[in-house]
């Protein structure tokens, strides 16, 4: 459609609207990964205020009379759009309603509260001293609820920040999934503690020098599918992944030479994010359709490249020579199955960014528990420590000696980000789910693993989830990719087996999950 001047000057038609937008998020992302990873220090302030006009610009495009205008007359042709077009409509509104609904005092309220929490939250969590963070805590608890008032939920307040981060989901469905599987990683935790043959990381200590684990990663990443023509690797404090786009996918990392396991797997889970983004199809490019469907989703892709298949046996019998090539005074005579054991160490802690496979959903399920009540207002922001502590109690047998290692060792909260953990543990469930459906349509997958080749595995997550960007709604596309339902069975069923064999657990089912 042509561009059509009006007495107001120029109107964008539907889909240049859509491509203007996509253009401003990407430019926003980009200054974000930079912030991070290059920006002087000195420019922190200056960087908050482009993007705070960033974030205003948008705001005002899709709370704007044009879009509304747009919006109405794609609508009227609903019925006689194409797939795509009706997904961008479905988005698009989406963005809309929620733009108009907050009020833009509430906007800006909650956009200064969060900037000052941050500096009070890096504060208390240096002297662990939660006090010096409550009332702010409270204040951004008050906002979240009168957020939620604004955009209208279900049953609960919490769908309201749910349905920010994973359209759908309520937290209904949530903890449906969460109770059963609480109980069965209690049980399985317990029953690996008092296993007969304890595995133990000695052998990932030592000296690794930062170079060669950066190679390794390298290599590791582009056997994968990580195209590096069209993204780089980085190092950041924070490891994430950030994409501007199919052809400019970023991903960052952080080494640390004493200890092999954080920064390549780091590497695989990042790569794993950002093959999604690569694997989006043209046509959604420089369109909102053009990304993850959802964080859990995104995040069932970085756990799959990570945990099911970077952990998993075949991976390292394809893998471990060229390690002990490129470490052979650390790896020299080391057994290829004690590092298989030693990367899969289960161990209880108290960090979550530091858990294993087993623990870390029982720390996304404290969050979410103590999250959930605070905005139904059923848990007032003083007990917070106390509940918190009753928690790691109960699931992980550990009670944080003070606050910082405790309630507040997650930046999450004082972001104003509620809503955003139970995607993570989702994100796990979900991925054995996909792992699976690959399993049964792309031939044996671990024969292939073993022999350093990925591409089956990968063109079958292109066709399956990343072509599709935000196409479908996030359940519909698990439904559409795998042929169920959010089901916690083959997760279940997935460590079960692999913790079962790693560890000698007497009756462990042996499925094909990951096991040699
Ligand atoms: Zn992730």
């Amino acid at each position: 459609m042509p561009v059509a001047a009006t007495e107001n000057g120029f109107e964008l038609n539907f889909h240049e609207f859509c491509a203007e937008l996509a253009d401003l998020d990407q430019v926003t992302a980009l200054l974000g990964w930079d912030q991070q990873t290059f920006l002087p220090p000195a420019a922190d302030a200056l960087r908050g205020q482009q993007l705070a006009t960033m974030s205003a610009l948008r705001h005002r495009m899709l709370a704007g009379a044009e879009l509304e205008r747009l919006l109405g007359g794609m609508s009227a042709r609903e019925d006689s759009l194409e797939e795509v077009d009706r997904a961008l409509l479905r988005v698009m509104r989406r963005e809309r309603d929620r733009a108009v609904r907050l009020p833009q005092r509430l906007v800006t309220e909650y956009a200064r509260t969060v900037a000052e929490a941050h500096q009070i939250w890096v504060t208390a969590r240096r002297d662990a001293d939660f006090a010096v963070f409550a009332p702010v805590l409270g204040r951004l608890v008050e906002l979240a609820r009168e957020r939620a008032m604004h955009l209208g939920f279900g049953e609960h307040p919490y769908d309201a920040f749910l349905d920010e981060f994973d359209p759908g989901f309520t937290t209904e469905k949530v903890r449906a999934i969460f109770t059963p599987l609480r109980g069965a990683l209690v049980d399985l935790l317990g029953r690996l503690a008092a296993a007969p043959g304890q595995p133990d990381d000695e052998l990932l200590r030592g000296h690794w020098p930062e170079q060669l684990q950066e190679q390794f990663g390298r290599e590791v990443a582009a056997s994968f599918g990580f195209d590096f023509s069209r993204g780089r690797l980085d190092r950041a404090v924070h490891p994430f992944a950030e994409s501007m786009g199919k052809f400019d996918v970023r991903l960052t990392t952080r080494y640390q030479t004493d200890f092999f396991g954080s920064a390549v797997f780091g590497v695989m889970h990042e790569a794993g994010h950002g093959m999604y983004e690569q694997g989006i199809a043209d046509e959604l490019v420089r369109t909102p359709l053009g990304g993850g469907a959802s964080m859990a989703l995104h995040e069932s892709q970085s756990r799959l490249w990570e945990n099911l298949v970077g952990r998993g046996p075949a991976f390292w019998r394809g893998a471990f020579p060229r390690l002990v090539e490129l470490f052979p005074d650390e790896l020299r005579g080391a057994d290829e199955d004690a590092f298989l054991r030693a990367v899969n160490v289960v161990r209880p802690s108290l960090i979550r960014v530091e858990a294993d496979e087993v623990t870390y959903n029982l720390h996304i399920m404290v969050r979410f528990e103590l999250e959930e009540a605070l905005l139904a207002g059923s848990l007032a922001v003083a007990d917070l420590p106390e509940a918190w502590n009753a928690r790691y109690h109960d699931y992980l047998g550990l009670v944080p000696a003070d606050d910082a290692s405790g309630v507040l060792q997650d930046v999450h909260w004082s972001a104003g980000l509620f809503g955003y953990f139970p995607g993570y543990a989702l994100g796990n469930v979900m991925s054995v789910q996909i792992m699976d459906a690959a399993r049964n349509e792309a031939g044996d997958l671990e024969a292939q693993f073993e022999t350093g080749e990925f591409g089956a595995l990968h063109s079958w997550l292109v066709g399956n989830i990343y072509r599709h960007g935000r196409v479908h709604e996030p359940l519909d596309l698990l439904r559409r990719a795998t042929g169920s339902e959010l089901d916690a069975g083959p997760y279940l069923a997935y460590l079960e087996s692999k913790f079962g064999r790693l560890y000698g657990l007497e009756g462990s089912k042996a499925t094909a999950n990951g096991a040699p």
